[in-house]
């Protein structure tokens, strides 16, 4: 005795696969075999866990080409060892050349952060957003629109996680054996599609500041 509609949403998850199989066996490219023997991705992609920016798709890419982390608000925080091992592999074993920090307008993490209101544990992670806000809070404090206030922190946010993934040891020892890795902040428009370039991608460990580069 099941919960019907539970039922039949499990059947829906279900027959989609059975399409998927489908469609695999359909193809005569030999990709699929190809990768059942191994991966070599050249992205590493840290998004959202929004359903609605889904990596692969948003940059046209197939299975294979795209290795991915994402989570509450795409952050990179330094002791999260999630998104350290994800990182680690990616770029010390897969060698991928480059990383892409995706937010995206709209975010509801970004908004849930700028305002004083409690929503669970969530809560704990949503303070590294606000510290984010309190580097630019005079900026942020300036906009009048709502809508607008979430965006610039949303675009401010992906450009500190990009700096947060430069600091760490795995990214700036990975320059230091000459191996070429960018690093992007991209924010999403989920009703164009469009990516948002942030142009502040980073090549290298020196315009970190000395505190935060290696030597
Ligand atoms: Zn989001």
């Amino acid at each position: 005795m099941g919960n019907k509609e539970l039922e039949l949403g499990f059947q829906k998850i279900m027959d989609g696969n059975r399409s998927w199989v489908e469609f695999v066996k359909n193809d005569n490219s030999g990709r699929f075999e190809q990768l059942a023997k191994g991966q070599s991705p050249e992205i590493l992609w840290i998004g959202c866990a929004d359903s609605r920016v889904p990596a692969n798709e948003i940059v046209g890419s197939r299975p294979g080409e795209v290795f991915v982390h994402r989570n509450i608000a795409n952050m990179c925080v330094h002791s999260d060892m999630s998104m350290l091992s994800v990182l680690d592999y990616a770029v010390t074993v897969l060698k991928v050349k480059h990383i892409v920090v995706a937010g995206h307008y709209g975010c509801g993490g970004v908004a849930a952060a700028l305002s004083r209101q409690q929503f669970g544990v969530i809560d704990n992670w949503l303070c590294h957003i606000k510290d984010v806000y309190r580097l630019y809070a005079e900026e942020i404090d300036n906009i009048q629109n709502e809508e607008e206030k979430v965006n610039r922190l949303i675009e401010l946010n992906v450009k500190e996680q990009v700096f947060n993934l430069c600091t760490t040891s795995i990214v700036q020892n990975a320059w230091k054996n000459n191996q070429n890795l960018a690093v992007h902040g991209m924010v999403i428009d989920i009703a164009t599609g469009k990516l948002n370039d942030l142009k502040n991608t980073i090549y290298s460990n020196e315009k970190l500041g000395k505190v935060f580069a290696f030597k």
